[in-house]
């Protein structure tokens, strides 16, 4: 068996102690005598896993009680439109536009009602997150809707817009537990597995209890309210039940590593080891302002497109997985999500310094 080092952003690295664990349990789990992918999701082992699962959760992020967690399906993207048939009541909300995925869910929202961009860093091709002072927040509007770290761009936000009593919706699914979050200042926080929590195929959604309501937009398919999953505990109808069962065991994980403040002192160490190389660099360039750079997705260029491929064919030969930048931006980018060791950074960046000198630029 080889591991490589996993930069890619999504399905991603996942931690190794977790993934052996699982292996352990594949054939018998906790002397069931079956895998929890063969269980019912109605017996008492699954029960103890969800409910457990959600436990760890509540106690990692200090969910308050008023707030309800709920273990969906669809991914991220099915939550683009789940948030307006739940919540756009005066069928009228404010979006920051931040690159792709803020994007994707502004579109989706538009299906429903009246959509407001507040803020945009499209100028800029989504190089920043923009100023979050005085934004024009519409007083009909039922919610305020940010993505929290754009995974494609590699922005995040590092104080979030003070808005009153209007309800803060966030999407926080590529950088979910990588840093405390107060939930108290979100009315609801998703956030698709796949990127830093489990497999694809579990979404979690924190939402605060009053905006759990009947009252939906016509239409509203019953797979698609909160409610009924609220209602129901996430057991409304066969739940992904493998994929909470490795959630759960992530969480663990993280409550095992000293809790969220911990988890953020090491990200904030390992994306500072490749930020420092990639400011003092000849050939390494980070493509993103300095004060908005994201923890967990890293984008970065040579000088040009050729040695861009050459780096990402070499870089792969060498085990470093997928470093090519997504397909609309190009250049390169590393995610370096929770379960990244120290060690994949540090080797990341020793082979970029051994390139730049075979590459030298003259
Ligand atoms: C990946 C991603 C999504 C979409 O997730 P799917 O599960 O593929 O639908 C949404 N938002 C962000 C920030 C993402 O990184």
């Amino acid at each position: 068996m080889s591991r490589i080092y996993n930069f890619s952003a999504g399905p991603a690295v996942l931690p190794e102690e977790v993934l052996k664990q699982a292996a352990e349990e594949m054939l018998d789990y906790n002397s069931t005598g079956m895998s929890v992918m063969e269980m019912s999701h109605r017996s008492k082992a699954f029960e103890e896993i969800i409910t457990d699962a959600e436990k760890t959760l509540r106690e990692l992020m200090n969910i308050p009680d008023n707030y309800k967690v709920l273990f969906l399906q669809g991914g991220g993207s099915q939550q683009f439109a789940m948030i307006p048939m739940n919540l756009m009541r005066n069928r009228v909300a404010d979006y920051i536009k931040t690159g792709q995925w803020s994007k994707k869910a502004i579109e989706e929202a538009k299906i429903y009602g009246k959509v407001n961009i507040v803020a945009s860093s499209e100028d800029k091709n989504y190089t920043y997150i923009p100023n979050l002072k005085n934004l024009k927040i519409s007083d009909d509007a039922d919610y305020l809707y940010i993505c929290h770290n754009e995974t494609v761009h590699g922005i995040q936000y590092n104080e979030i817009p003070e808005i009153g009593d209007k309800i803060l919706v966030a999407d926080m699914s590529s950088d979910f537990l990588s840093e405390p979050v107060d939930v108290s200042k979100y009315g609801l926080i998703y956030a698709g597995a796949q990127k830093n929590i489990g497999p694809a195929g579990v979404v979690v959604v924190i939402i605060r209890e009053d905006l759990i309501t009947d009252d939906v937009l016509p239409g509203t398919p019953t797979m698609l309210e909160y409610k009924i999953h609220a209602d129901n505990k996430s057991l409304y109808n066969t739940p992904p039940a493998y994929g909470i069962y490795i959630c759960g065991k992530v969480f663990k994980w993280l409550q095992k590593i000293g809790g969220l403040e911990v988890m953020k002192h090491i990200n904030e160490k390992k994306a500072y080891i490749l930020y420092d190389f990639l400011d003092s660099s000849n050939m390494f360039k980070g493509t993103v302002v300095k004060k908005d750079r994201s923890l967990m997705n890293v984008p970065f260029v040579t000088v040009n497109d050729e040695l861009d491929a050459k780096f990402v064919k070499e870089a792969k030969a060498a085990g470093f997985e997928n470093l090519k930048g997504h397909r609309t931006v190009g250049g390169m980018r590393a995610s370096i999500y929770n379960a990244m060791p120290i060690e994949g950074v540090k080797a990341l960046v020793e082979f970029m310094e051994k390139f730049e000198e075979e590459n030298k630029i003259l």
